[in-house]
């Protein structure tokens, strides 16, 4: 039995304030929120992140994202919501079962989520190419 924390609320171990359930996926409001309801979206059967996830229990939890994207929209007269996903440590992951943010976004919130760069010449062309290579 896995000790993690979000299995623990799968269990119903841990309180939560439950959003959505089906028979593979939970989604709970974030114990820290970014804005309010802001919600966590995880599969029930562990699995560490994305690279861990299987295609299919991956595919629950996407569908269980949109479900609850919509739902923000409608009752938190959100104007938007970002999808977010923190894969290992670097990325910022701090709870080792992969969890999808859905953070509700409001008009004039202010909130900045990416510092964005330019490319040095030709670099995007080595990056696209490098990484194409995974799938040929
Ligand atoms: P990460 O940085 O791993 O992507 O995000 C983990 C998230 O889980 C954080 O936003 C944090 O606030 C939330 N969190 C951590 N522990 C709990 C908990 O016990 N209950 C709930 N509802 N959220 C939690
Ligand atoms: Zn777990």
């Amino acid at each position: 039995m896995f000790e993690c924390i979000f299995c623990k609320i799968v269990r119903g171990e841990l309180p939560k304030y439950k959003i959505y359930e089906d028979d593979n996926a939970l989604a709970f409001l974030d114990i820290h929120p970014v804005s309010p309801g802001h919600t966590l979206v995880i599969p029930k059967e562990h699995a560490g992140n994305i690279f861990e996830i299987s295609p299919e229990h991956w595919g629950f939890v996407q569908e269980a994202v949109r479900k609850v994207a919509i739902a923000l929209e409608n009752t938190m007269e959100a104007n938007g919501v970002n999808l977010m996903m923190n894969n290992r440590e670097h990325a910022g992951q701090v709870v080792d079962h992969a969890h999808v943010h859905v953070i509700p976004r409001f008009k004039g919130d202010n909130l900045k989520l990416w510092p964005h760069k330019d490319y040095e010449d030709q670099v995007a062309e080595k990056i696209a190419t490098k990484v194409r290579s995974q799938f040929e």
